[in-house]
């Protein structure tokens, strides 16, 4: 068997369509733009290139966009200070704070000091608590997104038993109450769990989030099983890169030639037992900037138009329509 590959870059594609028209009407029929603030504070490349990606996708779907960059110095208490001004500013739909934040800065602060109406990344405590009793509201982008690619697949997920490897605020806990508020029955895993291939062995969907490269193997996985992989493992190492990619000769010519590889928690033998996986690079990585941006206009509408806040009420919590 060979499974059907969840392509998240054509499911980015289909949601950037629609919220391009979404963004379009707001201006044309409510005259003002969804608008997104994000901080970077210092100069992590790797913040930068996610940075300048989120700012591209505004500039692509029509979103306005402010790119606030702090030095590496910054302080708790001037982080606070422009939160409180971005939390106050009406143009302001959706305030992004790229982590990591220095060592000096108390980032679980300026997180929290995130209005909850503007929390696009979905990680206050409030916008938590809304998706713990199932109301509407801001969800953690990577697993609303993992949803979209289930959904958007036609994956059942009513009844069927789901598997969340990992249980981190920002991908596994929000990961397990969307399938348990979409009717699947939710087993979270971690790293204490005893005879994991014996738990994964009953899912049928199995959602990987614990950063270990081909961690899930092949045969633990039911045949058949929707297959989710969210890890992102850079491997440089040329025998695990053998290991992992043994029967994959075009991507171990890859490596060879760059010196490095992205691999996800599944192994890619896995490719031959699932029904459906998401390849790593492509599958749920696309989805992250997605939501992001989904997220933004739908805060927007939320804090700008009370009418249609009650029409995305009815929405699915994580959903991006
Ligand atoms: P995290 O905060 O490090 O959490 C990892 C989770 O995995 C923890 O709950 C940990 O258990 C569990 N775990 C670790 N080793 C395990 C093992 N051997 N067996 C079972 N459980 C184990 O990671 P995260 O932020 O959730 O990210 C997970 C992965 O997803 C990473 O590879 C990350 O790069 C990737 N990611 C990708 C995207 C994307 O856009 N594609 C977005 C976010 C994250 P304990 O709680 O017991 O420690």
């Amino acid at each position: 068997m060979t499974a059907k590959v969840l392509d998240g870059a054509k499911i980015r594609d289909e949601i950037f369509a629609e919220l391009k028209q979404e963004v379009a009407q707001l201006k044309s029929a409510h005259h003002f733009r969804p608008g997104l603030a994000a901080v970077l504070v210092g100069e992590n490349p790797a913040s930068q290139l996610y940075v300048k990606s989120k700012i591209a996708a505004c500039e692509q779907l029509g979103l306005t966009s402010w790119l606030h960059t702090p030095p590496a110095s910054v302080t708790t208490a001037w982080l606070l200070q422009l939160v409180s001004d971005l939390n106050r500013d009406d143009h302001v739909d959706g305030i992004l704070i790229q982590l990591p934040l220095p060592a000096q800065v108390d980032s679980k602060r300026v997180l929290e000091a995130v209005s909850p109406a503007k929390d696009v990344d979905g990680f206050h405590p409030v916008s938590m608590g809304m998706l713990v009793s199932n109301r509407s509201g801001l969800v953690a982008c990577t697993p609303a997104g993992c949803m979209e690619i289930l959904r958007r697949n036609h994956i059942p997920i009513e009844g069927a038993n789901a598997v969340v490897l990992g249980r981190s605020d920002i991908v596994g806990k929000p990961m397990a109450l969307l399938l348990l508020h979409a009717n699947a029955t939710v087993t979270v895993c971690h790293s204490k769990s005893r005879d994991l291939p014996e738990i994964i062995r009953h899912a049928d969907i199995l959602v990987a989030a614990i950063g270990r490269a081909g961690f899930v193997q092949a045969e633990w996985i039911k045949p058949g099983a929707a297959v989710i992989d969210v890890g992102t493992n850079k491997v440089t190492d040329t025998v695990e890169a053998k290991r992992l990619l043994a029967n994959f000769p075009a991507r171990l010519g890859k490596f060879a030639a760059k010196g490095s590889v992205l691999v996800g928690d599944v192994h890619p033998d896995a490719i031959n037992t699932a029904g459906a996986l998401t390849p790593v690079p492509g599958g749920v990585g696309p989805m992250t900037i997605t939501m992001l941006m989904s997220n933004t206009v739908k805060a927007a509408k939320l804090r700008r138009l009370p009418a249609m806040a009650t029409e995305a009420k009815s929405q699915p919590a994580g959903s991006a329509r």
